[in-house]
């Protein structure tokens, strides 16, 4: 559906499971070259790269904790060193932390929250905008920035979430800047905002939180990884999205209508 993605190559933050690995599988289908990262290798990794092979991608995994800017800086030049240049940044690395209500917030848990979820999105643009560049450069067509907000960046966020829905909509609002300063660059900038997806990010809730959230769901239920995937194939493809930047596409069954 996407023949621009062929042999585009395509770095995915925190990719090692959920939303992140299930758009890593997406984009390989397409035959792209998918770099994978996490803090370290999962048990399966050899496994999850010779699936994507097969699905008729490349892929490699490159392991980085992104909450440091170090961190974010040697993944971009990891990716860069195996595969040559980066045409799609996906900024998918994020999560909750904990759950601490305001009274317990403090300064360790402040700086947490916000290194995951803004820094790493924030130093990891930073350090591929010159590889974008050149990739809009060399192409002649659009580079492309994609990171993942949240449907907490509008509301607010759950029980202990404040700082987490905080910085989803810093990360909603961070890219208007750098539409407006690097559209010259050839650098399209667009989010995808999930709302409530079934992955590990809910691992803390029962049965009976779960049906409670799926009713306040107009579709009725949980979304699935694999659904949010398409939402990023298509901000990657300069043939479909070539004059869309500065997006947010809500990507939530309907919870949440901004
Ligand atoms: P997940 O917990 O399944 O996956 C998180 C991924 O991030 C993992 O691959 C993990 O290895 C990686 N990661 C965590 N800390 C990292 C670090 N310091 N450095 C590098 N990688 C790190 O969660 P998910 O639900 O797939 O979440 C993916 C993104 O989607 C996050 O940004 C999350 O905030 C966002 N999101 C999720 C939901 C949801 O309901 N699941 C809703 C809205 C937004």
């Amino acid at each position: 559906i996407f023949p621009d993605l062929k042999d585009k190559r395509v770095l995915i933050t925190g990719s090692t499971m959920g939303i992140g690995l299930a758009t890593a599988q997406a984009f390989a289908q397409q035959g792209a070259k998918v770099g994978i990262n996490g803090r370290k290798a999962p048990e399966q990794v050899d496994t999850l790269l010779a699936d994507m092979q097969a699905a008729g991608g490349e892929a490699a995994f490159f392991a980085g904790d992104l909450s440091h800017s170090a961190g974010c800086a040697q993944l971009v030049a990891d990716f860069v060193a195996h595969f040559g240049g980066i045409d799609v940044l996906i900024n998918n690395a994020g999560g909750l932390v904990g759950r601490k209500p305001l009274e317990s917030i403090d300064d360790a848990f402040f700086d947490a929250v916000a290194d995951l979820n803004m820094r790493s999105m924030l130093m990891t643009t930073q350090a591929a905008l010159p590889h974008l560049r050149e990739s809009a450069k060399q192409s002649g067509q659009t580079a492309s920035v994609i990171s993942v907000g949240s449907i907490a960046g509008y509301t607010g966020g759950g029980p202990g979430a404040s700082l987490y829905g905080a910085a989803k909509a810093w990360v909603h609002n961070v890219q208007k800047n750098w539409v407006d300063f690097h559209t010259k660059d050839g650098i399209r900038f667009n989010i995808v905002s999930p709302g409530t997806v079934d992955t590990a990010f809910h691992a803390d809730k029962n049965e009976e939180v779960r049906q409670r959230i799926s009713s306040g769901i107009p579709m009725g239920r949980f979304g699935l990884a694999a659904e949010m995937a398409p939402a990023f194939l298509f901000f990657a493809s300069h043939a479909c999205s070539g004059y869309v930047t500065g997006q947010i596409l809500d990507v939530n069954g309907g919870q949440f209508m901004p």
